[in-house]
This record gives C-alpha cells, structure tokens and sequence, in this order.
C-alpha cells in the first residue's frame, strides 16, 4: 500500500490566513473597521510566550489591531479581572485571547467567564460552548474548527464517516465532537477509561487524537486508508538529548496504513492560529451587525 498522503496544515491555514487578510481590507475600506485582538499573558511560561507571540504577530500580518498584554506571575485574580473588563469595554478590541494555563493563584474557568461572550475568539466561554450544543451560531473554539477544515480538506464530505476523537478535554475533545456531529459523522469519543482503546480507534474512518499521550496510537490501531489528525504537541527527548516535538501518533507507522495525516508539527497547529483569526473577524463583523461571510 502506498504511503498516506501528507496532509499540509501549513499551506492551508497560509490560504485561510490570505482569506481572512482579504476580507479585513475589504472590512477598513468599506465600513472603517479593523478587527482588534487582546492578547494577555500571564507569567514566563516559555512556550506560552511563543504561543503569544505568533498570535500577535499573524493578527498584524492579517492587517487586525493587536495589543498584547503582559502581566507577571504573582498577578492576582481580582488584577486580571479587572483587565478583562477593561477589555470587554474597548470598543478598539473584538477578541479577548487569555493564553493557558495561568500561575495557580488564578482560576482559569473564572477568567473564561468573565469575557465578554461575544469576544471570546477562543470560543471557551459556558455560552459559546451551550450555542454550539444547540447548533446556534457561536465563536467555536480554533482547534477543533482547524481540525475539521483539515479532514474536510482530506476528505472533501465528512457525511456518515465514522469519526473516532481520542481526548474528551473542554478546549478540544467536546467541542470536536458537537463540530462533527454537525458534519453528520457518527461518531465515538474515547478517554482514559475507554476499554481495548485499539481496537476502538481502529473503527474510525477519520481518528482524531488529543490525549496528549507521545505517540501512543501505533499502526495497528489504525483503520486502513483512514484519515488521522493528530492535535497532539508533546516535547520529547530524541536518542541525542536533544528536544523535539511529535504528537500522539506514531506518525512512521501510521503513514504505512493510513489514507492521509497530518504531520506535528506543520498539521493542526498553524490551522489553531488562523482560525484564530477567522474568528477575531467574525467577532468583529457580529460586534458591528454585519453578516458574516461564509
Ligand atoms: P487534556 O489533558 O485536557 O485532555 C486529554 C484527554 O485525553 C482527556 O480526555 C484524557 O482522558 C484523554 N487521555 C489521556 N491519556 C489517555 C490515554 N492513555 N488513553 C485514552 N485517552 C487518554 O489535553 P488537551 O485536550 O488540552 O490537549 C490534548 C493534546 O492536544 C495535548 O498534546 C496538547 O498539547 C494538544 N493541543 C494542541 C493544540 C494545537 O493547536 N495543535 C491546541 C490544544 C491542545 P480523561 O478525560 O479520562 O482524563
């Protein structure tokens, strides 16, 4: 069988980046609006810093308004609340990005639902996540959404695919499932109580994997010609010593029996950060009673 085709999140999300960049020009010149997103950063989590960076930076490339806020790692609840009201209030801003995790003294679920719902481009708030149940229009969280655009891309119809999801988490697992549903997939969730989680995996046309767990899904727990998207970013030490990123799945096997995959990096990361975007322009166009494009 020859080898799964490589699924390349990094030229599409450069596409979708392109289609958000066009229409944030089209948005200035026709309405006067420049979508603005707010960063904030909690302490010195080196990874975070770089999440952060590349957010603010791609807003700008993307011609959106960008304000990062830094704060430092003794920063109490009630100081960052207190921020997020400043937020909610700019009219200059339309998503309010809090980059996790945060320092223990702060309780990220109260952060959350502080935002401003019609703001949070992170799509993590109770409200976006209840609308997104109900299949109302709602900012849908960006790793997800990226996921689904990848197997779309993939796949072209998703319609009665059996979906496989590895990883029940609030910011990917749950949302991915409701984002499925809504494609028409049949679909199983799996967790770390899920029993032969093999042979489970292995019934999935489409398996998706967000446990977290370094190459933990093996050829043999692949369906033959499926498609698998791996969300997984874990930092590891290769035979040298030196630190390099793979994902949950063991991507020399699984190329042998999948139909196509994404690679970690250069797979569902880059599509998070452009969704980002995409949504920081919806939020922005809602805000400003304008339909939205697609
Ligand atoms: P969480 O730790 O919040 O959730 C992990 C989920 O996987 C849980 O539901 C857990 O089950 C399940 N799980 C853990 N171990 C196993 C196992 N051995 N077998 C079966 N299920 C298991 O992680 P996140 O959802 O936040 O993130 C998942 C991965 O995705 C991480 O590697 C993270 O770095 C990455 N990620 C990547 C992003 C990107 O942009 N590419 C964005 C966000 C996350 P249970 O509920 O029973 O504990």
């Amino acid at each position: 069988m020859a080898d799964a085709k490589i699924i390349d999140g990094k030229a599409l999300a450069q596409d979708l980046r392109a289609q958000v960049a066009r229409s944030v020009a089209e948005l200035k010149q026709r309405h006067g609006l420049t979508p603005g997103i707010a960063v904030v950063l909690v302490g010195e989590d080196p990874a975070s810093r770089i999440y952060v960076r590349n957010k603010a930076k791609q807003a700008v490339a993307a011609g959106m308004a960008s304000f990062v806020h830094k704060l430092g790692a003794d920063t109490t609840q009630a100081d960052l609340l207190a921020l997020i009201d400043r937020l909610n209030a700019d009219k200059q801003v339309h998503g309010i990005l809090v980059q996790l995790p945060l320092p223990d003294q702060i309780a990220a679920d109260a952060v959350i639902q502080a935002i401003d719902p019609a703001k949070d481009v992170d799509g993590f708030h109770a409200i976006n996540t209840g609308k997104l149940i109900i299949g109302l229009p709602a900012l849908a969280p960006c790793t997800p959404v990226g996921c689904v655009m990848l197997a779309k891309h993939a796949l072209g119809e998703l319609s009665g695919a059996h979906a496989v999801v590895v990883g029940r988490s609030n910011i990917v697992g749950k949302p991915l499932a409701q984002l499925l549903l809504r494609e028409n997939c049949t679909l199983t969730i799996c967790h770390s109580r899920t029993r032969d989680l093999a042979a489970v995996t292995a019934l999935g046309d489409i398996l998706i994997a967000a446990a977290g767990q370094p190459e933990m899904v093996k050829g043999g727990w692949i369906k033959p010609g499926a498609c698998v998207i791996d969300v997984g970013i874990n930092r590891v030490e290769d035979a040298a010593g030196n630190t390099k990123l793979v994902g949950d799945v063991d991507f020399a096997q699984a190329l042998k029996v999948a139909g196509s995959i994404t690679p970690v990096p250069g797979g569902v990361g880059p599509m998070t950060i452009a969704c980002l975007l995409r949504n920081t322009l919806r939020a922005a166009r809602a805000i400003a009673g304008l339909e939205q494009e697609q």
